[in-house]
């Protein structure tokens, strides 16, 4: 190969080189801490096994492997599909143009504000009080992305966010006190509602079925998660499949305030 051939790269191949990197590290990203990573590996180990016996002319291995990654694509699309169905949200939502300072322009062609109208001092105060009582909690925040996949509509509701609403629901003889409920703005439209458990295999044991249906849920959506613990009173916020345990409601309504106008 010629030194002029090597150095002969135009700006495309540039945008090209940048693509793929971030492009893998978003795929990085999505797999950290996830059983995928594992298969990604596995994946990567026969694509290597199949260019070395491709290299050392073992033709009937070589075919032989030649033959699982041809159809590999599809296998990809089929053991990945939660992956690329995140990834495919990710890039869709508004969201995540905005948080890379990448297409601020797109704001104003996206007619929807962006802001919520979302009572803070209400939810927050409504925590404080449910963390205090040891009453149980799972509730869900929208934002960019919808979660109508995760009820129907028996679930639905139209309840304005107020004082003592979100206690009275989670009472534990309330008939609503089961299943999350999720907000959209200062409304809670839907309430009893069962949402995907977290596959994540490294969760600490104090984290039953409700923190892993709270994490499940920011795993698939960008939703915002607040759990109050009923055996501990103790508050996890989620966000991102991150788990954050909460000590200062002050912090809390900061944190949240941001998340909601990201
Ligand atoms: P806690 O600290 O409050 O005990 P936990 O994380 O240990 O919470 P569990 O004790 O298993 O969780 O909580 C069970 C409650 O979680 C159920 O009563 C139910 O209301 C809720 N829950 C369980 N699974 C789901 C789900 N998939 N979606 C929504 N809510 C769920
Ligand atoms: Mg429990």
């Amino acid at each position: 190969m010629q030194l002029a051939d090597f150095i002969d790269f135009s700006f495309i191949d540039v945008v090209d080189i940048i693509l793929v990197a971030l492009l893998l590290f978003y795929l990085y990203k999505l797999l950290k801490g996830t059983v995928a990573i594992n298969i990604f590996i596995g994946i990567v180990i026969i694509y290597l096994i199949w260019r070395l016996t491709d290299l050392l002319n073992m033709d009937v291995l070589s075919n032989l492997l030649g033959k699982f990654i041809s159809v590999g694509f599809f296998a990809l699309i089929v053991v990945f599909q939660q992956e690329i169905r995140k990834f495919l949200l990710l890039l869709g939502s508004t969201n995540f143009t905005t948080r890379r300072n990448m297409v601020r322009y797109f704001r104003f062609l996206n007619q929807e504000k962006r802001v919520s109208t979302l009572d803070l001092d209400v939810l927050v105060d409504a925590c404080e009080e449910m963390s205090k009582s040891k009453t149980g909690a799972l509730i869900v925040i929208q934002r960019n992305n919808s979660l109508e996949f995760t009820y129907s509509s028996n679930n639905r509701s139209e309840i304005k966010l107020g004082p003592l609403v979100l206690q009275s629901i989670f009472f534990k003889n309330s008939p609503l006190h089961d299943g999350a409920v999720v907000l959209k703005n200062n409304n809670i439209i839907a309430t009893r509602v069962v949402l995907p458990l977290s596959e994540k295999p490294k969760l600490p044991n104090k984290y039953g079925l409700r923190h892993r249906a709270g994490l499940g849920i920011t795993e698939k959506t960008d939703a915002l998660v607040l759990v109050v613990s009923e055996q501990t009173g103790k508050i996890v916020y989620i966000k991102d499949s991150e788990l954050y345990p909460i000590d200062s409601f002050a912090a809390l309504k900061e944190t949240l305030s941001q998340d909601l106008s990201e």
